[in-house]
């Protein structure tokens, strides 16, 4: 579980989050959704700890910046850090080790689930886009975590990766993880998420649940383009 509370960060002056609060829940996929510049990746790098900010972060009630917090947090950035001369494999074996994970066969289940066997030997550089983005998917994964956060993830995906990762998605939710993910684009949405929270200058503007028989609100994308484009409803 993650909770948000009262989050608050500056750029020297520029208020980039504005007393954000939202709460993710275990086997929920929450989504932050909102135009360029809304504030996403900032609340983002501050939960996963890379941020200073003024509030509150919790994960699973322990303080986000405590080292047991840390343990429990995957997080997938919109641009994969690989490095350019460690091969696959040796990506996740190094994160493995970092983690103390005992397990020694989750770099082969991890590599197996992602298809990524015969790429095992490719070094970073040598990975196209989607292969990165499947590499940095599982040394978020190497450690269990229990609160899994995507930046932008769709991002230069072909449309069989966005599948793809869609079902990663409801798989986590399914394993009963929190998973947090930011995107821009709303037309890749549909109907996975359970709750979604607009945003829009370092504020949430609106909060949608997924709830069944809610057929009287306004759709999400009048509600987005409302919000973004300040049109009249
Ligand atoms: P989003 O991920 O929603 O596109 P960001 O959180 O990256 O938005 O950025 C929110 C705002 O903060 C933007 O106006 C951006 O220019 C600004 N910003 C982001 N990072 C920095 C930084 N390191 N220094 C100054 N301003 C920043
Ligand atoms: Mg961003």
């Amino acid at each position: 579980m993650l909770t948000v509370n009262g989050v608050t960060k500056k750029y020297k002056k520029f208020l980039a989050n504005d007393n954000l609060s939202f709460t993710v829940n275990d086997s929920e996929i929450g989504i932050l959704l909102g135009p360029n510049g809304a504030g996403k990746s900032t609340i983002i790098k501050s939960i996963v700890g890379l941020l200073k900010y003024d509030g509150t972060i919790e994960i699973n009630g322990l303080d986000n910046r405590s080292l047991e917090a840390k343990r429990l947090i995957g997080y997938i950035p919109e641009i994969p850090a690989l490095y350019d001369t460690l091969t696959v494999e040796e990506h996740l074996e190094f994160v493995r080790r970092a983690y103390r994970v005992t397990d020694e066969n989750i770099t082969e289940k991890l590599l197996e689930r992602f298809e990524l066997t015969d790429k095992r030997k490719k070094m970073g550089k040598e990975l196209s886009k989607g292969m990165q983005q499947k590499v940095s998917i599982c040394c978020a994964l190497v450690h269990n975590p229990s609160v899994v956060i995507f930046d932008e993830p769709m991002l230069g995906l072909d449309p069989h990766a966005i599948k793809e990762l869609k079902l990663l998605f409801k798989e986590l939710k399914e394993q009963g993880k929190t998973v947090l993910i930011s995107t821009h684009m709303i037309d890749t949405l549909e109907d996975y998420w359970d709750v979604v929270h607009i945003m829009m200058n370092g504020k949430i503007a609106a909060t949608r649940h997924n709830v069944a028989g809610n057929h009287d609100e306004k759709s999400l994308e009048e509600l987005f383009f409302q919000i973004t484009e300040g049109a009249k409803s």
